[in-house]
């Protein structure tokens, strides 16, 4: 057996996930034809999945989300959200993994009206799915952004849903994004007391 196929069949626990960041090229090709979006800078499964290396490999944070904003496009209605929580589901089980914790933030799929419990009832919906399919534990994080309103609305959102399958809190999304150390406390101790 080749190393890879050794670290890939050991159980694994993945702690650390970004929901809109595996999407397979095939569904966002597809999913991007459906909803006419034409911002993908290739329709070719392997072209597209090599741009998204590329990107990962640059070492440069802001460069690499240019990802997200296609992904994110694409993750703007019930079905997408739900299919592209199942998928990720069913491909942590190909790469052995009995345990996922992933994460994302609602307040980037609100593009097309859906409100903040349709997206989260979607992901979950997806994730519960998945767990039936394929057997893997799944843990969801709602990740918060810089605004301290819209983080304090996304902070109450998991807590509605701690016991639906919302396992936690991150104040924001891109690193940058965390203005002040003394708020991202202040919303620690909060999350932390509630759940
Ligand atoms: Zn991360």
């Amino acid at each position: 057996m080749t190393s890879e196929k050794i670290i890939r069949a050991v159980p694994k626990v993945l702690l650390h996930d970004h929901l809109d960041g595996g999407l397979r090229p095939e569904t966002i090709i597809e999913l991007a034809e459906k909803q006419k979006y034409k911002n993908l800078p290739t329709k070719n499964p392997k072209e597209l999945a090599e741009w998204f290396h590329r990107g990962a490999n640059k070492g440069n944070l802001v460069e690499y989300l240019q990802g997200f904003e296609h992904t994110c496009a694409l993750m703007q209605t019930k079905e997408s959200l739900e299919r592209i929580a199942y998928e990720m589901m069913e491909d942590m089980h190909k790469d052995g993994i009995c345990y996922v914790e992933t994460r994302f933030a609602p307040i980037l799929h609100l593009e097309k009206k859906l409100h903040y419990d349709d997206v989260v009832d979607a992901v979950l919906a997806g994730l519960e799915r998945g767990k039936e399919d394929f057997g893997v534990g799944y843990g969801l994080i709602l990740c918060g952004m810089r605004n301290m309103k819209k983080s304090l609305e996304i902070a109450e959102l998991a807590v509605n849903y701690r016991n639906k399958g919302v396992v936690g809190f991150r104040f924001g999304w891109r690193r940058r994004w965390v203005s002040s150390k003394r708020s991202f406390r202040g919303f620690s101790i909060y999350t932390k007391r509630k759940f």
